[in-house]
Parts: structure tokens; sequence; C-alpha cells
């Protein structure tokens, strides 16, 4: 990594905060950290971190407000992390501008993957809206050719239908990242769409048993229970 990129980790447990910086500044990451919100507003602003790890239980304030704060503003990347494992918070967090959502307890790993999704994604997207609908996109066995708008599973063409291959191409463009239900019928199917999962349910079953070797063991396309899918992180 040429560029040391900069995390704020805003967690007022100094343990896991600590555990957080330490396994961010091993992998190249600069890692600061705020244990109150209203410390996190000051950093963000004096700061410009490139990241924020947010944690929702704060002891002068909400999570979320921060996040709701930060979004009147700002589009920077933001992984909450809660003991709150309540779909309804993680649908809240993720509505509210959130880019992803972990649930303590978490690993390393799991938190290293979520934060390069999350900053390779801001990437993308404020460079070029066009560079994840063109080319090929590959994770494991699976390639997205969005050129061809065609999956291709261990070489085999997958034979989805258009709007398989839609949700196929939308999950390839965020990969990493949970997508909600809602977030993904209007992207598909525009604002006015109904926000009944039943299409989309029914979508991932047949997208499943086209492109994963044993559907109710996903290598590629993973539930959130109640919040949506993720498709696996690629190289
Ligand atoms: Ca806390």
């Amino acid at each position: 990594m040429n560029i040391r990129e900069k995390v704020l980790i805003v967690e007022d447990e100094k343990g896991i905060s600590q555990f957080i910086a330490a396994a961010l500044s091993s992998r190249g990451y600069e890692a600061i950290q705020a244990h109150t919100g209203s410390e996190a507003l000051t950093i963000i602003s004096s700061h410009c971190p490139d990241l924020v790890i947010l944690d929702l239980g704060l002891p002068d304030m909400d999570g979320l407000s921060i996040l709701e704060q930060l979004r009147a503003w700002s589009s920077l990347p933001v992984v909450v992390v809660s003991a709150r494992s309540h779909e309804k918070d993680k649908v809240t967090a993720l509505d509210l501008g959130a880019d992803d959502y972990l649930t303590k307890p978490f690993g390393t790993d799991e938190l290293l993957a979520r934060v390069r999704a999350a900053i390779r994604h801001t990437r993308t997207a404020s460079g070029n809206s066009e560079i994840a609908r063109q080319g090929t996109y590959t994770v494991g066995e699976l390639t997205i050719d969005y050129n061809k708008h065609q999956a291709l599973i261990r070489g085999e063409n997958a034979r989805l239908t258009l709007n398989e291959f839609r949700i196929v191409a939308l999950l390839g463009k965020y990969a990493g990242k949970v997508l909600t239900y809602d977030f993904i019928i209007r992207e598909l199917w525009g604002p006015q769409a109904s926000s009944n999962n039943q299409i989309l349910r029914v979508n991932m079953a047949n997208i499943r048993r086209k492109i994963e070797k044993n559907p109710a063991e996903p290598e590629y396309f993973f539930t959130e229970v109640g919040v949506g899918y993720r498709l696996a992180e690629g190289s």
C-alpha cells in the first residue's frame, strides 16, 4: 500500500478500540481513535479520515445520529459495528447510509475485508461509475461479464435470465458489501417498485441453483437474514 489510508475508529470500549487499531496498523492503515461521539465529529472535520468504523453504543450519543449528521454533508465510507444484532438496526444503519454493518463479536479478517470493500467501492464510485458496468468481475470460479451480460461459472455460461443477471451485476458492482432488499429493488425496478421481497427471493433462489454447487451452503451469494444479500469479494 503506497498511500496510508487513515481510518477513524469510534468506539468507547478502549480494549476493542485498541484491538481494531492494532489490526489496522498491522495492515498498513493509519488508525486514529475517538471514544465519544462529540470527539468523533471533531476528528472527522479536522483529520479527514478515509473511512470511519462506527460503534453505535456511545456514552454521549447514538452512533446512528453521528451517521445521520455525517451523511448530511459527506459520503465518507462508514462501517458500523455494533453489539445490536436486531435486523431492524442493521436495516436502519444501512438505509441511513452506512456502507456496511458488522455485529460484535467479529474477527479481524472479516473486519479488514469489509474495510477494503468499503474503501474500494468509494474509489470506483467517485472515479467513474461506468467502471463497474464494463469489463468483468471475478471471484473464485464465478465471472460476471458486464459486456456480454453473462455470468460464467466454472467456465460455463450460467444462463441467467435478464432479471437474474441484473441482480448479479448489481451485487458484483458492490461486491463484499451487504445490499438491503429495498436498495436492490429500487436500483433495479425504480423507486415506485413494490418493496415486496418475494420476486427478489425467487430470483435469488434461481441464481443460486444455477451458480452455487450447493445452494444451501452458498460460496458466492450470501443472505444477511432479514437485511439483504452480499456477493463474496474477489481480488
Ligand atoms: Ca460501545
